[in-house]
This record gives C-alpha cells, sequence and structure tokens, in this order.
C-alpha cells in the first residue's frame, strides 16, 4: 500500500497539541474522504471521534503513510501531536503512571478566535492541561464548552498566568493533581448552603458571564463554577504544591490567610480533616506505594528491550523503565544508558508482577521533593496505613 500512497490533495498542518481525532477528521472532512476511510489508508482499523486521542490500533507502519499522506515529516507530526509517539515501535504497551491517567490533560476546543485567525475553519480539538485554559491574545476562557470573553474579570487572566508560573515550577503531572484537588474543594465550597464570603466574588464573576440560554439560572453548570471559583482554586493548588514540601501543619488556616478570609469565614462544614482528606487520598492512590515505599534508588541497566530498559535495583529485583519514562524528551534507542550503566529510577507501582520504574527527571525531583516533605511532615505522616496500589494498569 505505501508504495501506493500519495499526498492528500488538502494536506493541513496539525495545530500544536491537537488530538489525533482532531486532526484525522479535519484531513477527512478537507478531501472529502470518510473518517473510515482515511483511517483505512493511514492504516489503524478503528474511526477516530475529534477527542480521541489514544494510539489503539496503530502499528508503526501507520506513521510512515501519515507522513506521505499529509506531505509532512514523522518528527513534525510527533511534536504536533505527542500521542503518536507512543504507536513508534511495535509491542510496545505502555503503562501510565497513575498520577499521569488522573491527570490526563483534557480534550477542548481550540481558541476559536485563534483558529480563524490562522484560517483554520472547522473544529479544532486539542490535548492541554489546566494551565492553558485562557488564551491571552483574544482573552478568551477555553477550559469549558463557551470559550468566554474574560475582558470583564482581569482576575482571570492574571490568575492563569500565576497558575502557568507554578506548572513551570512544579512540573507535571503531580501539579495537575494538585490543581484537581483544589477544584474538587471549590466545587465543593461553591454548593455550601451557607453562603460564604467567597460566593460574593463567586457570584460577581458569574453574572458577568451572558446567560445560559439552556441553563438553570440559580444553578450554574460544572464549567461556570470552575471559570468563576479558578482564582480560588488556583490559590490552593499553590498551597498543596507547597505543602507537600513544606508540610503546613494547620491547612485551613493557612488556605484562609492565603485566600484573605477569616479561618471561620472559610465555606462552614468543611474542617481541616476534610481539606487534607483529598491529599491523602491522593497521596494513597499515587504516591504511596510507588514513590514512598520503593522511593528512588540507583539501578543497573541489564538489558535493552523494544519497549524500554530492565533496570536491576539493589534488592535484586529487576524493573522495567518503558521507554517514554527514560527521560522527559524523547530518546533515540541508540542514545540509551549502556547496558552495565547504573541509573536513578524512582518505583512507579506494578502492572501485575512487573515492577515498572521511571529515570524521567522530573518524576525524580518530584519524588525526592515529595518524600522529604513527608519526613518533615506530622500532619500527613499516615503512609504506612495505604492498602495495595491498584492505580496501574495496562492500557
Ligand atoms: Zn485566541
Amino acid at each position: 500500500m505505501n508504495s501506493r500512497l500519495r499526498a492528500l490533495p488538502v494536506a493541513l498542518a496539525p495545530v500544536h497539541h491537537e488530538t489525533i481525532g482532531s486532526y484525522l477528521n479535519r484531513l477527512a472532512d478537507a478531501n472529502h474522504l470518510s473518517i473510515g476511510h482515511l483511517s483505512f489508508l493511514i492504516g489503524p482499523g478503528r474511526r477516530h471521534r475529534r477527542d480521541d486521542n489514544r494510539v489503539g490500533h496503530w502499528s508503526p507502519a501507520d506513521l510512515p503513510r501519515l507522513a506521505t499522506l499529509t506531505g509532512r515529516s514523522i518528527p513534525a507530526l510527533l511534536h504536533a501531536m505527542p500521542a503518536l509517539t507512543a504507536v513508534q515501535e511495535t509491542g510496545v504497551h505502555r503503562v501510565t503512571l497513575a498520577v499521569e491517567e488522573a491527570s490526563e490533560p483534557r480534550r477542548r476546543p481550540a481558541c476559536r478566535l485563534c483558529m480563524a485567525h490562522r484560517g483554520i475553519h472547522g473544529l479544532v480539538v486539542r490535548s492541554t492541561g489546566a494551565h492553558e485554559g485562557v488564551c491571552h491574545r483574544h482573552r478568551l476562557w477555553l477550559l469549558g464548552g463557551n470559550q468566554h470573553e474574560l475582558s470583564g474579570l482581569p482576575e482571570i487572566t492574571s490568575t492563569n498566568r500565576r497558575h502557568r508560573r507554578l506548572v513551570r515550577r512544579h512540573k507535571s503531572p503531580f501539579i495537575a493533581m494538585d490543581y484537581l484537588h483544589a477544584r474538587k474543594i471549590t466545587a465543593l465550597w461553591f454548593r455550601e448552603a451557607d453562603p460564604s464570603p467567597l460566593h460574593q466574588c463567586w457570584n460577581r464573576r458569574l453574572d458577568t458571564l451572558p446567560e445560559d440560554p439552556y441553563g438553570d439560572p440559580h444553578r450554574p453548570d460544572e464549567d461556570r463554577i470552575e471559570l468563576a471559583t479558578y482564582p480560588e482554586t488556583a490559590v490552593l493548588t499553590s498551597l498543596f504544591a507547597s505543602s507537600h514540601r513544606r508540610g503546613h501543619h494547620d491547612l485551613r488556616a493557612e488556605a484562609a490567610r492565603r485566600l484573605a478570609v477569616a479561618t471561620q469565614d472559610l465555606p462552614t462544614g468543611l474542617t481541616d480533616n476534610q481539606l487534607t482528606h483529598p491529599l491523602a487520598n491522593w497521596k494513597t492512590r499515587a504516591m504511596a506505594e510507588q514513590l514512598t515505599k520503593w522511593s528512588v534508588t540507583d539501578g543497573t541497566v541489564i538489558h535493552h528491550m523494544h519497549y524500554g530498559l530492565r533496570v536491576q535495583i539493589p534488592s535484586g529485583e529487576i524493573g522495567v523503565v518503558d521507554r517514554v519514562d527514560i527521560d522527559d524528551n524523547y530518546v533515540n534507542p541508540a542514545d540509551w544508558p549502556a547496558i552495565g550503566s547504573v541509573i536513578t529510577v524512582v518505583g512507579a507501582g506494578y502492572a501485575g508482577p512487573q515492577l515498572r520504574l521511571s529515570s524521567r527527571p522530573s518524576h525524580l525531583d518530584e519524588a525526592r521533593a515529595r518524600m522529604a516533605a513527608d519526613h518533615d511532615s506530622t500532619t500527613q505522616a499516615e503512609t504506612g496505613k495505604f492498602g495495595p496500589y491498584s492505580g496501574v494498569r495496562s492500557s
């Protein structure tokens, strides 16, 4: 099939971090093909929805065909759509770290004004982190289904600048988890029956948004609540990120201080225990087994496999560093750490009986920082009670 394959008449470029499904659907639309037929030409035997960013059913031979059809180089395609890196070799069964799975980037429409400016028509879906939820050029909110205008809400754009800086300092996917938990808490606070001073801010922000023609005026939808509470969510995100390092003993008082409200004015019905509980839960699911129990250790590279490195740790156990967890950036197999060399790894859970490891510098940094916090902190030192780790699974 490859020899007869030629570039499509309309060979669109992917938008940066566009989902695979969005790109294929746009290519199909522009060339008047069905998505099923385009998928057949490329190889993967399945239709892609626009928000689909998975590579199940893709094989390594499909990438060159996509490159031929689009007239783009494979590195350019991988750069725009990093999810495609997982199809580069056969038999790769990447086991996603639990934290990555829980904090998977959200898939949502790209800024409609940016796309129009670039002459791109039709829906473009991108896979982006929560901190990329504001288009600063057009002052649009991108996290929800409606791209709300933010010129009446300067605190949202300034919060987003702080949020971006926070993410640059703390590395994903951990800071994304902190955001998810903070969002859960502000959403709970929002629904408290007893209005707090924070509700005045939230209602004022909601009042600047255009009326939702289909929504209940007294019960804003999740997207609107996320927007209205975003500054407070970002404050809590930052607090949680720093509490891992510094171990605040009274998280509730610290939250009140940072939100500039009296502690007793924080939404009632939420105790310090409830505020910290999601953190403890987060550590249970994502961190306790993989990073606290096994922690950071040195291991000897004993094999290069097509899927990554086999590494023996001091206990004698042999773990696997998936090829995408060798470094934060793509590493050519020729440049993998040599057999016999000693590398620093962090435990990442078990897939069945198989120990998974990571040597990504960002994972090591974060593991070390959080372990240091565990040693300092007395408020969150209950890691010994955590049950078996079950967050890792094959995908
Ligand atoms: Zn824009």
